[in-house]
């Protein structure tokens, strides 16, 4: 057992490196905000422009967008340790890198959908520029996603649209819906659902904003008035909707922001190192000091765990315990970097960004706040764990 990066792989992670340096918009570094397991502040939604566009370009024109995809589709061929690699150095530095088109719905689309599908999506996925939002969770269907009640119903070559869905990440900035709705209402709620792709610009869909709890425009609720969908957009076969959507769901645990961990950990680091409390530098307080010593022990825990999934992955061993391990982990960390931040900060930890005497830009109080997400968003904590305890443990269904 070798925990360490081979020559080439260290070589890569400079390469990537060097790149994030030389290329990264400014537009997007100024408005970093994001912090690591939430889903609330991302400086994504809220910037689209030209440069970042030109950025996801030129990642793609690397073969970097796509790149543990099969050749053959226009992938990079690399390994998941090298993709694991790349989206740690992305998330260090804040970059928009890899996302819910390349890391969801492009390797659903290549496990499930038809060779027409993958011809007709994958080439638009893998140029860098095509955006999707996810359309599962209603106003009475979250945890319960087999409760659904947006119908899809067939009209010839067409699926026709009716519901809504809710908070809907990004839906007001992306290109189309990845979404699921009840196809047969006589079927058992596991078989009735058929996945498919929706376009933002089909008349008869309105996006409405939700404000989340940082004050951001992030989600939205989104409302289907007779839409209608091509069904060659279906992926895979209909009424099988509910089947794909779990692997979906375990491609999306595993979309883990592992150097932003380490980097906003970094940054407490440094402001204990220079800041002087009654006289004394905080990094010379021995409670400060246990809480960072423990930070670390955890990001290390989560960086192994980590690393271990891209390696289960290039061993053909699909993790899905591991997704929901992994979730946990790093979603009791964000919300544990966030507590500690606020508690070595004290009061001026609670000051807001844009006020001049908090530290760190206000990213550990808009933390604080974004860490509630991560608690709920790609299956809630309580989910996590009924998961690792029945298919993980073997126990009983309550
Ligand atoms: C920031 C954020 C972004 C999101 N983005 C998206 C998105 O882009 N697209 C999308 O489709 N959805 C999105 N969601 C929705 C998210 O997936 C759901 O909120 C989540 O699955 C929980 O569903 P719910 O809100 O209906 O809560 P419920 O399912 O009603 O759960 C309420 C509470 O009951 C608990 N609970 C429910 N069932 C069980 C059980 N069987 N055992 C134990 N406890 C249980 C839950 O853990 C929770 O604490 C987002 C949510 C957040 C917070």
């Amino acid at each position: 057992m070798d925990f360490y990066l081979s020559e080439t792989e260290k070589k890569f992670r400079d390469d990537v490196e060097k790149f994030i340096l030389d290329e990264m918009p400014s537009s997007y570094a100024a408005n970093d905000l994001y912090w690591p397991g939430g889903y609330g502040a991302i400086s994504e939604f809220e910037v689209r422009d030209q440069q970042v566009e030109k950025f996801r370009r030129k990642m793609g024109e690397h073969g970097w967008s796509t790149m543990a995809w099969p050749k053959e589709y226009g992938g990079g061929g690399r390994s998941f340790i090298e993709q694991a690699i790349f989206c740690e150095r992305f998330s260090y530095h804040g970059a928009p890198g890899m996302d819910i088109s390349t890391l969801i719905a492009g390797p659903t689309i290549l496990r499930f959908g038809s060779e027409e599908m993958k011809r007709e999506w994958i080439p638009k996925i893998v140029e860098g520029n095509l955006k999707f939002w996810l359309a599962y969770s209603e106003p009475n269907a979250g945890s319960d996603l087999a409760a659904i009640q947006t119908r899809a119903v067939e009209d010839g070559d067409h699926l026709v649209i009716n519901g809504q869905k809710i908070w809907s990440s990004g839906a007001h900035v992306s290109d189309c819906g990845w979404m699921v709705a009840r196809t047969d209402m006589n079927a058992q709620p596991y078989r009735g659902t058929t996945l498919f792709i929706v376009d933002n610009k089909t008349p008869g869909i309105t996006i409405r904003p939700i404000i989340n709890i940082d004050g951001f425009h992030s989600f939205n609720e989104v409302f289907f008035d007779n839409v209608r969908v091509p069904k060659s957009n279906v992926v895979g076969e209909m009424n099988m909707g509910f089947y794909y959507l779990m692997v979906a769901l375990d491609f999306e645990r595993l979309i883990i922001s592992m150097g932003g961990f380490r980097r906003r950990f970094e940054d407490l680091l440094k402001y204990a190192r220079e800041t002087r409390r009654n006289g004394r530098l905080l990094s010379e307080d021995a409670r400060v000091r246990a809480k960072l010593a423990d930070l670390a022990i955890q990001i290390e825990i989560a960086y192994l765990l980590y690393y271990r999934t891209a390696w289960m992955m290039d061993n053909n061993l699909f993790p899905n315990i591991e997704a929901s391990e992994i979730k946990l982990v790093t979603t009791v960390l964000s919300r544990k970097l966030a507590d500690t931040g606020l508690e070595i900060m004290g009061p001026y930890g609670q000051l807001w960004t844009d006020s001049a005497r908090v530290p760190l830009r206000g990213r550990f109080s808009l933390g604080y706040l974004d860490s509630l997400s991560a608690v709920i968003g790609a299956g809630t904590s309580e989910i996590q764990r009924n998961i690792l305890a029945q298919r993980g443990l073997g126990l009983p269904r309550k």
